[in-house]
């Protein structure tokens, strides 16, 4: 029998909590959330209040008797933006597609919102928009549900590797190694440092790390098997919407691993994170699959299902020159593909991520590892629909005499990489890894056309905001 009287008390729960207890059919449970009301309906005796506390997509529906205390001076006034806090019971709605409604005992007030300057009204803005707005745009379904993936591939990322029993590393982000070639640095230097002439802080010319990658070779040389996760930082000048100036990198890195063990395990960590936010992002998937990507979810699940395609540099070059006409940047072999193809061939040729391998040696680092015909690298790229690059990876020269003299080729100072010589030196193994732009694959999971809406606070030539 259902009672009135006979409440579970549950203090300060989620909307997204509340959520789970509705599935389980627990109505009539006295609750208090905490939230900013989305918009406030007034009918005869009570107002309708969304309340969205963002631990989920969806509003929590607030039913504030006219009878209520504050309800002339304070409740009647609510709009977009307001916090509040609400205590009452959970009950099963009436009205179709609501499944529950909140019945207020208590509402109070916290924090008031001017609705004549709150720029986020109720009416849809664009994302460019948004964007000029960066501390407000959380507050949106669109960016919340961003958020939210975000977070979510992140902890699959890590749950990812500590269940294969890859150690995390936290490698530096002020380096003095510059990982040749992966983009343009930043400098770091004291602030007194150029005014008095003074020495540079670090001995050398320091600046913000552009990949953690040399770093991870070290541990991986003694732990086996290891991944960084941080913050990268190039100071190249695109802008492009698949770029930032800041932006994460997850980084493995593996001794005893060649080019095929690589790209089994990028694959694998694609697959895993995705249907990881396939089972536990399902209504934020769904908002992105009717307003911002249509068919994102079949998109993923495809990933997640079916295999990815492998080809060689060479072939891939062979499919794309027979095309001339399509491209502005005409394609032969020795050329670096530009996003242009990389598109072309996961987008409109084979419709899912393509693996290139074999890369001509005379376009990467000296640290890949040379082939034997000693024109390509055991480098690998993998490219997905929409945005192209989303891995980039080799197995790593491990050959002393090779490196050294792809090094001097290249025209790098061995002195300053003697302690990456000394891993060659002293119990060298064959060892591979790739880099992960996070962005990126939050962008292929959320189908955000523009890598500025996928980071809290995007950093691009002439913008950083807060
Ligand atoms: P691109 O050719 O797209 O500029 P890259 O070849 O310079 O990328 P890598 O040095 O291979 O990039 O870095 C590894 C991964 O980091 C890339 O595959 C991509 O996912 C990501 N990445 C690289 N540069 C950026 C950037 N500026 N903003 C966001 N992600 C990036
Ligand atoms: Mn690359």
């Amino acid at each position: 029998m259902e009672s009135s009287y006979c409440f579970i008390i549950m203090e300060n729960l989620m909307i997204k909590r509340i959520q789970t207890l509705l599935k389980q059919k627990e109505t009539n449970i006295k609750v208090t959330i905490r939230g900013w009301i989305r918009t406030r309906r007034d009918t005869g005796s009570f107002s309708f209040l969304e309340v969205n506390d963002g631990s989920c997509l969806v509003n929590l529906q607030v039913i504030a008797d006219k009878t209520l205390v504050n309800y002339e001076d304070e409740i009647s006034k609510l709009g977009a933006g307001c916090s509040v806090v609400v205590t009452g019971i959970l009950r099963e709605s009436p009205a179709k597609g609501q499944d529950v409604e909140l019945h207020a005992e208590l509402v109070e007030v916290v924090g008031w919102a001017d609705p004549e300057s709150y720029p986020l009204q109720k009416k849809r803005h664009s994302l460019e928009f948004l964007r000029s707005i960066c501390h407000l745009r959380p507050r949106t379904n669109a960016l919340g549900a961003v958020t939210r993936v975000r977070s979510r591939l992140s902890f699959a990322v890590h749950n990812f590797f500590q269940e294969r029993d890859f150690a995390q590393i936290h490698t530096p982000i002020i380096t003095t190694s510059d990982c040749e070639g992966a983009g343009e640095m930043f400098q770091v230097r004291a602030s007194d440092e150029k005014k008095r002439n003074k020495e540079p802080f670090f001995g050398l010319q320091a600046g913000l790390t552009v990949s953690g990658q040399l770093q991870a070779e070290v541990y991986a040389l003694a732990l086996g098997q290891v991944y960084t996760f941080g913050p990268t930082f190039r100071a190249e000048n695109s802008n492009t919407s698949r770029h930032l100036a800041e932006f994460w990198m997850i980084e493995p890195e593996m001794a005893f691993c060649d080019l095929d063990c690589n790209m089994e395990l990028a694959t694998d960590l694609l697959k895993f994170v995705l249907q990881d936010i396939l089972d536990n992002c399902v209504d934020d998937l769904a908002l992105f699959d009717k307003f911002i990507e249509k068919g994102l979810v079949k998109k993923l699940q495809d990933v997640v299902n079916k295999d990815f395609v492998h080809i060689t540099y060479g072939e891939a070059v062979e499919k794309l020159s027979g095309l001339k006409e399509k491209f502005e940047y005409p394609v032969e072999w020795g050329i670096d593909l530009q996003s242009e193809h990389e598109r072309y061939l996961s987008e409109e040729l084979y419709k899912c991520p393509v693996i290139v391998s074999d890369y001509p040696a005379s376009l990467k680092p000296f640290y890949m590892r040379l082939s034997d015909d000693e024109k390509t690298v055991a480098a690998m790229d993998i490219l997905v629909p929409g945005i192209g690059e989303i891995v980039g990876g080799s197995q790593r020269e491990e050959r002393l005499d090779i490196l050294t003299r792809r090094m001097n080729e290249a025209g790098i100072d061995l002195e300053e990489y003697d302690w990456y010589l000394d891993l060659r030196r002293y119990g060298t193994v064959p060892h591979a890894g790739f880099g992960l732009g996070f962005e990126r694959l939050v962008q292929f999971a959320t189908g955000m056309k523009n890598i500025r809406e996928v980071i809290p606070f995007p950093r691009t030539p002439g913008f950083a905001p807060c």
